[in-house]
């Protein structure tokens, strides 16, 4: 049976710095107060081999993720370090190790309708420089490219959400076992997702 939209779940990850800002509360708050239903929690502090599979998960992600940071450094008209985006992004997924396993992170599942791309608005763009403002990436963080790249280390940009509904199942399945996501109701669905509204008047 195809499965309702409020069904849709995402991965997020509070990476190192945001638990090292104390930013937890305040990220968690960002997701619940749009109506998402935290399902899944816990902190963990990442290896090496974990975080490859994780940016694995998109089969894509090398060469997309290479072929974008090429052009961003030819629109500043910097000379990209390589013109391989795969070298590009052997690089980037080096500094992602050492970043992601630098300390504990908190790994999430949301759930509720459009919980991808959601969670990925209220998140922010990839490069905290440009962020909207108003997102979390946006509000709490003033990392760019241009410096981690010029340090020679990832981009701080203290979350992780999942990018599409096939990568968030599979990073789901990679970071938490079945049974460590619990199944319950939030009494809040009602108002969010009911086709009748009905009860409230006395
Ligand atoms: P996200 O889903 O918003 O985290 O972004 P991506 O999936 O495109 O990339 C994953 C991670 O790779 C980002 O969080 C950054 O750490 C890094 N990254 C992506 N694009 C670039 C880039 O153009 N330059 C650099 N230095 N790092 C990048
Ligand atoms: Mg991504």
């Amino acid at each position: 049976m195809k499965k309702h939209l409020k069904e849709d779940r995402t991965l997020v990850i509070i990476k190192p710095d945001g638990i090292q800002r104390s930013l937890i509360g305040e990220i968690i708050e960002r997701y619940e107060r749009l109506g998402l239903k935290l399902v899944a929690i816990k902190m963990t502090v990442p290896n090496a081999t974990l975080v490859e599979k994780h940016y694995s998960s998109d089969p894509e992600w090398k060469k997309v993720t290479g072929t974008k940071a090429i052009e961003s450094y030819l629109k500043k008209g910097i000379k990209p370090p390589s013109n391989d985006p795969i070298e590009i992004s052997n690089k980037i997924l080096a500094n992602l190790k050492k970043y992601l396993t630098s300390g504990p992170v908190i790994a999430m599942i949301w759930e509720g309708a459009h919980a991808v791309p959601v969670v990925r608005k209220a998140t922010g763009g990839t490069e905290p420089l440009t962020s909207d403002v108003g997102s979390i990436r946006g509000d709490f963080v003033l990392d760019s490219y241009q410096m981690s790249d010029t340090d020679g280390r990832a981009v701080r940009n203290l979350i992780h959400a999942s990018g599409s509904n096939d990568e968030a199942e599979k990073e789901i399945a990679l970071w938490f076992k079945k049974d460590e996501i619990v199944k319950y109701k939030h009494i809040q669905e009602k108002i969010l997702y009911d086709v009748n509204i009905d009860g409230i008047l006395e």
